[in-house]
């Protein structure tokens, strides 16, 4: 029997965030129950509904409740309530403030493609069946925090923004150190993506990539390529891929690109990590991809796939639990198989059903691998 008592935090957030979030806390149950996995489990605000309890979007007592236990599952935030809010004051700013003070640099989004929901994609079912690729965004730097930045009205009265691509070596180092130790456990290739026919900061993401390579990881296929053929090689032959680096903006269009290719936003998972500490600890947030829902929310409508599959990123990254994600991700895999749908993924001739049947189905099929 696998043992653990390991620290989760769990922050259901607005809208259809807490409707998925109980469906991840029956698989928790189900692991206590049948596995005999013990988790130290709390749970706290954030987003609207912290604004509502506590005047802001994370309390500061969460932020550090976050800061010590070994993951954060977080559901989503924000709905129209909360619309009209200044900038600093929003639900996103709670998610933002999470994402700086753990210092989450590295933003891990997998696109795999379940074969029941192969013909759900846009692309033609043999281009993605079976398709499972990670995507290691860096999230910390680069253009999007880059300085100067700015917009500014020069003499003539016409204006001129400006934003600057900026990385330093250990920023690099980290977010590949990252991918070259996921493709360890994958099947060992890395695809480093950058600009670097045009932009010095992409000359120095290469160097930087394939020095750490040589230096620590020549065990590891690594391959360069250009960020705009990378996003033609996604539609054409996106199975050539395994683990694709690449920089905050590159990876945020590349991750959305990707996912897509599989189908629906409530599939989507996702993983942020940071350093590990002294303890040996790496700080680690997991959420779905999709947002707060609010056209579905209350209707017991949302599919809690995505959440579901972040727990157990969390099971396999943060709580060293592999052959438990592995059975997650089984039960999942094996209840689309049998026709199960929520609508967002809802396919002719399949069943259409709740969030909560979604919910009981996996449980059912959980039961079945464990039997
Ligand atoms: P969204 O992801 O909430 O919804 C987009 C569409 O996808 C909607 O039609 C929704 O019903 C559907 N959808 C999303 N998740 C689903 C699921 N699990 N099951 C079934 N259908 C699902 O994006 P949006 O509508 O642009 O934003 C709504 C709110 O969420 C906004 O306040 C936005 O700021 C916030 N948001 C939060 C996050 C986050 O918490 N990480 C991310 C994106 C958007």
């Amino acid at each position: 029997m696998t043992k653990a008592n390991k620290t989760l935090l769990m922050l259901p957030g607005d809208g259809i965030g807490p409707e998925v979030m109980e469906e991840v806390r029956r698989v928790i149950a189900w692991l206590e129950k049948r596995r005999g996995v013990t988790f130290a489990v709390t749970e706290d605000l954030v987003g609207g509904a912290a604004i509502d309890r506590h005047g802001a979007p994370l309390a500061d007592e969460t932020m550090a409740k976050a800061l010590e236990v070994d993951a954060v599952l977080l559901g989503a935030v924000g709905g129209p309530k909360w619309d009209n809010l200044d900038f600093a004051r929003k639900p996103e700013r709670g998610l933002l403030r999470l994402r700086k003070e753990m210092e989450l640099y590295a933003n891990l989004r997998p696109a795999i493609c379940f074969a029941a929901l192969a013909d759900a994609s846009t692309l033609k079912r043999e281009l993605v069946e079976g398709l499972d690729i990670m995507i290691v965004r860096e999230l910390t730097g680069g253009v999007y925090f880059g300085t100067p930045r700015g917009i500014e009205t020069l003499p003539d009265g016409t204006r001129r923004g400006v934003n600057t691509q900026v990385y330093t070596t250990p920023e690099i180092r980290r977010v590949a150190a990252v991918a070259f130790e996921l493709a360890a456990k994958r099947q060992g290739r890395v695809t480093s993506c950058e600009k670097a026919n045009v932009m010095e900061s992409g000359v120095l993401w290469r160097e930087e990539v394939q020095k750490l390579h040589d230096e620590r990881y020549k065990d590891i296929a690594l391959s360069h390529m250009y960020a705009d053929n990378c996003a033609m090689q996604l539609v054409r032959n996106p199975k050539q891929f395994d683990v694709i680096v690449t920089d905050n903006l590159f990876g945020d269009i590349l991750s959305d690109e990707a996912a897509m290719l599989t189908g629906s936003l409530g599939m989507l998972p996702s993983a942020s990590l940071g350093a590990v500490d002294a303890s040996g600890r790496r700080r680690a947030l997991y959420e779905p991809v999709h947002g707060s829902a609010p056209d579905i929310a209350g209707h017991n409508a949302a599919n809690p796939i995505a959440t579901i599959l972040s727990f157990a990123m969390a099971l396999r990254y943060s709580f060293d639990l592999e052959e438990e994600a592995q059975r997650i991700e089984t039960a999942v895999k094996d209840v689309l198989a049998k026709g199960m749908r929520t609508a967002d993924i809802m396919q002719k001739g399949a069943a259409r059903v709740s969030t909560s049947v979604m919910g009981d189905s996996i449980l059912l099929a959980l039961d079945r691998l464990a039997a």
